[in-house]
């Protein structure tokens, strides 16, 4: 997953409606992504 698609599940992670894959792979990418783990995970 890139940093923009990523940008594009934030929203939805919050609001707790990311698809079991979806989350799967937005967490994988965002703690393997200093930028986007200090961008997105307060
Ligand atoms: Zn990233």
């Amino acid at each position: 997953m890139e940093c923009r698609e990523a940008e594009r599940l934030v929203m939805p992670y919050i609001q707790d409606q990311l698809s079991g894959q979806e989350l799967e792979d937005f967490l994988e990418h965002v703690e393997g992504c200093p930028g986007c783990l200090r961008r997105y995970i307060i």
